[in-house]
């Protein structure tokens, strides 16, 4: 069965599982808490986060710039448009969706 996750991924919208007990968010997307078993269920967050580090990826299919932002409480790596970032910058997802079956999620620095 799909996931919840992956069905509002799929229109563009960004929503991860948090939990309904201690509010940790549940990354990479689960059904339950990691920290305290509870069920979780699917909330809008911030799409603001920190680059943490990047790197330009030239494998055929892959050709890209790709980067581990820092979002606020969880890591995810995400694709740029441009090589012009910096480590440490703030930078925010555009959009995000399914192609071929897996996740993209794109950013751009934050004017
Ligand atoms: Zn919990």
């Amino acid at each position: 069965m799909e996931s919840e996750f992956t069905q509002h991924l799929k229109q563009g919208e960004f929503r991860i599982p948090v939990c309904t007990k201690c509010g940790k968010k549940a990354w990479p997307p689960s059904s339950t808490c990691s920290e305290c078993y509870s069920r979780t269920a699917l909330k809008k967050v911030s799409n603001r986060g920190v680059l943490v580090e990047f790197a330009t990826s030239h494998l055929r299919g892959h050709e890209g710039v790709f980067g581990i932002v820092q979002m606020d409480g969880f890591r995810l790596v995400g694709s740029f448009e441009s090589a012009d970032l910096s480590e440490g910058m703030d930078v925010r997802m555009i959009e995000c969706g399914m192609k071929d079956g897996t996740p993209y999620y794109l950013f751009a620095p934050e004017k």
